[in-house]
C-alpha cells in the first residue's frame, strides 16, 4: 500500500498498519490462489486508509472499485479489521477519492539535481513490494527476469518492445511487470509509469465511453511513457477494446515508449484475439515463466519468510515446499497460514501430521488439482450422458452430444490446472472451441439446476465439490 508519509497524521501511519495486518489475515483465509490473486488486484486499488475513531475510511482509486469492494469484501474485511483492533468493534467504509496531484515539481534529495516528478496518475499503484530485490530467480523464470531487466537497462528501444511475459496463475508475472515499473520509477521520477490490468484498462474505456469522452481516454494512455498492461487475456472479450489498444500500442511502439504485457498464454494461443494484434504482440520479446523447480519453491519461500514478523522454521518452509508445487501464491497463503498460528503459539513445534492438519486446504486443494486428468473426466462425463468417447470427441453437434462434450471441457477447465492447450488438445478442438463451451455451461449452470445436479453427481465420483471450483 502506498502511504505518503507526509501527507499522513500519526494514526493514519497506525491505521494504515492495522488494516495491512487485517488484510494480511484475511488474504491467509484464500485457498484459491485465483481467488487470491483477485482479491489482492482490487485491493490494491486501495490508495490510503483513514481511521476516525471506530470508523476505518478506505479510500480507492476509482469510484467502481469502491463499490466493488464494499459490495464483495466489505463484511469479511471487517471482521479481520475487528480481530486486530484492540476494541474489537469497527465501521468500514469504502470511499472513492481523487488522489492529489503533487506539486509540479519536487525537489530530489541533492538540490543541484532538480528532477521533475510525474504527475501522470495511474488508475492502479504499483505495489512497491514487487522489486527485483525480493524476486527470487530460478531456472523457471531466469529468461524472463534476464528480458525484464534488459527493458529496464533501455526502456522503449532494442528488441525487447514490446515484452510479453506468459505462463500460468500465481507463478510471477504481476511481480516481475510491477519490477520493472518500480525499477524505472526509482531511476527517474519524471517517467509516466502506467500499471493497469487488462480488465480495468476495458472499464475505464467504458466509463469514458458513458462520459462520451474517448478521446480524453486516448489521450491519457497515449501520454505514458511505460505502459505495463497485465492480464490480457482479458482483451478477448471484445473487439471494440482491441481496436482501441491496437491503435493505442502503435501509437506508443512509434514513440518509443515501453509496453510490457503478461497473460496466461501465448499470443498465438489466446483465442478471438485478432490476428494484427497478435503479431503486434510477439513483434518484440516473448518470454515464458514455468513451474518453479522445489530449490526454487523453496527459496521463494525463505524469501518471504524474511518479512514476517514471526520466524517461521526451515521445516515448515521444506514441508510447503514439498506439497504445494503449482502456485506460488498458493505456498503463500500456506506460510501466511502458519504464521498466523506461530504468532499466536510461537513456541509450537508443528508434527507433519499438525501441519497436514493446519494446512489441510491447500494441500487438499493441490492434490485434487493434480489428480484428475482429462480423459478420466471425459469418460466419466460421456458414461453419464451414454454416449461413446469417439462422439465426445468428435465434431457432432447435436444437443445430446454437445452438452456433455461441453460440461467435460468446463470441468477440465474449472477443476484441474491443465492448460488451455493441453484441454484443446485432448478435446481435438481449437482453443476457441473449449472457452465457448465453458462459457456455455457457465451460463446454463445459473438457470438449469438439472445440469447443476448432473455436474455435481460427476464431481462427488472423484470426491469433489463445487466449491472446490477455481475461478
Ligand atoms: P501471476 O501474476 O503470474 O499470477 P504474481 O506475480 O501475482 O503471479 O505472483 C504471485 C505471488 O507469488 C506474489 O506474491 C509474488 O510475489 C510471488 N512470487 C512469484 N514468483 C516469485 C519469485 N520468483 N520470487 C518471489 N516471489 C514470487
Ligand atoms: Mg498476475
Amino acid at each position: 500500500m502506498k502511504v505518503d508519509l507526509e501527507m499522513n497524521t500519526a494514526t493514519d501511519i497506525e491505521s494504515n498498519e492495522l488494516w495491512n495486518k487485517a488484510k494480511s489475515i484475511y488474504l491467509s483465509t484464500l485457498a484459491s490462489p485465483d481467488e487470491k490473486s483477485q482479491v489482492e488486484r482490487y485491493l490494491s486499488m486501495i490508495v490510503s486508509v483513514e481511521r476516525e475513531g471506530d470508523r476505518f475510511i478506505v479510500c480507492t482509486s476509482s469510484a467502481f472499485s469502491a463499490e466493488f469492494l464494499k459490495n464483495n469484501y466489505s463484511e469479511r474485511l471487517k471482521k479481520c479489521l475487528e480481530l486486530v483492533v484492540p476494541e474489537g468493534k469497527v465501521d468500514l467504509e469504502f470511499k472513492f477519492r481523487e488522489a492529489p496531484i503533487p506539486s509540479i515539481i519536487k525537489q530530489i534529495s541533492s538540490p543541484a539535481k532538480q528532477q521533475k516528478i510525474s504527475t501522470f496518475v495511474s488508475t492502479m499503484p504499483l505495489n512497491e513490494e514487487y522489486t527485483f530485490d525480493e524476486f527470487v530467480r530460478g531456472p523457471s523464470n531466469s529468461f524472463a527476469l534476464a528480458a525484464a531487466q534488459a527493458v529496464v537497462a533501455n526502456p522503449g528501444r532494442g528488441g525487447f518492445n514490446p515484452l510479453f511475459i506468459h505462463g500460468g496463475t500465481g507463478l510471477g508475472k504481476t511481480h516481475l511487470m510491477q519490477a520493472i515499473g518500480n525499477e524505472l520509477k526509482k531511476r527517474d521520477p519524471s517517467l509516466a509509469i502506467c500499471y493497469l490490468t487488462a480488465e480495468e484498462y476495458l472499464n475505464e474505456y467504458v466509463n469514458y465511453m458513458k462520459d462520451t469522452n474517448i478521446p480524453g481516454f486516448r489521450a491519457k494512455y497515449r501520454s505514458v511513457d511505460v505502459l505495463l498492461l497485465d492480464d490480457v487475456q482479458f482483451f478477448q472479450k471484445g473487439k471494440q477494446i482491441q481496436e482501441e489498444f491496437f491503435n493505442t500500442f502503435n501509437a506508443l511502439k512509434d514513440n518509443r515508449k515501453q509496453i510490457v504485457m503478461t497473460s496466461d498464454l501465448a499470443p498465438k494461443n489466446l483465442p478471438s484475439i485478432e490476428q494484427r494484434l497478435v503479431s503486434r504482440f510477439e513483434g518484440g520479446m516473448l518470454q515464458e515463466i514455468e513451474t518453479p523447480s522445489y530449490e526454487t519453491r523453496l527459496a521463494i519461500l525463505r524469501k518471504k519468510a524474511e518479512g514476517l514478523d514471526v520466524t517461521v522454521p526451515d521445516y515448515v518452509l521444506e514441508f510447503i515446499a514439498d506439497k504445494i508445487k503449482s502456485h506460488v501464491r498458493a505456498m503463500e497463503g500456506a506460510l501466511g497460514k502458519v504464521s498466523v498460528y506461530l504468532s499466536a503459539y510461537p513456541a509450537s513445534v508443528l508434527s507433519t501430521e499438525a501441519l497436514d492438519h493446519l494446512l489441510g486446504d491447500f494441500i487438499q486443494k493441490e492434490q485434487t488439482m493434480k489428480m484428475l486428468d482429462i480423459e478420466e473426466i471425459q469418460s466419466a462425463v460421456a458414461k453419464r450422458y451414454s454416449v461413446s468417447m469417439e462422439q465426445l470427441l468428435s465434431p457432432e453437434r447435436t444437443q445430446s452430444v454437445v452438452t456433455p462434450r461441453q460440461l467435460a471441457m468446463y470441468i477440465a477447465r474449472k477443476f484441474t490446472t491443465k492448460s488451455l492447450p493441453e484441454i484443446a488438445k485432448k478435446f481435438e478442438k481449437t482453443h476457441a472451441t473449449v472457452i465457448h463451451g465453458v462459457r456455455n455451461i457457465e451460463k446454463r449452470l445459473d438457470v438449469e439446476s438439472d445440469l447443476k445436479s448432473s455436474l455435481s453427481e460427476i464431481l462427488a465420483e472423484f470426491g469433489y465439490k463445487l466449491s472446490d471450483k477455481m475461478d
